[in-house]
């Protein structure tokens, strides 16, 4: 296991406050509210249409 502290497992950006990404994302590690709000917004956003068009 590795303990990923002070950068952003997505972006590798430092992170001025941590945040656990929740475990549908499958990120290892924490994430900065960049990233975080931007995944928030992709799987708020993403209902049906991804998988229909990628299926
Ligand atoms: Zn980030």
């Amino acid at each position: 296991m590795t303990k990923q502290t002070g950068k952003c497992a997505l972006c590798g950006g430092d992170l001025a406050f941590k945040y656990r990404p929740m475990p549908q994302w499958n990120v290892s590690g924490f994430i900065c509210s960049k990233c975080y709000s931007q995944k928030l917004l992709e799987h708020y956003i993403t209902p049906d249409r991804q998988n229909i068009t990628k299926k």
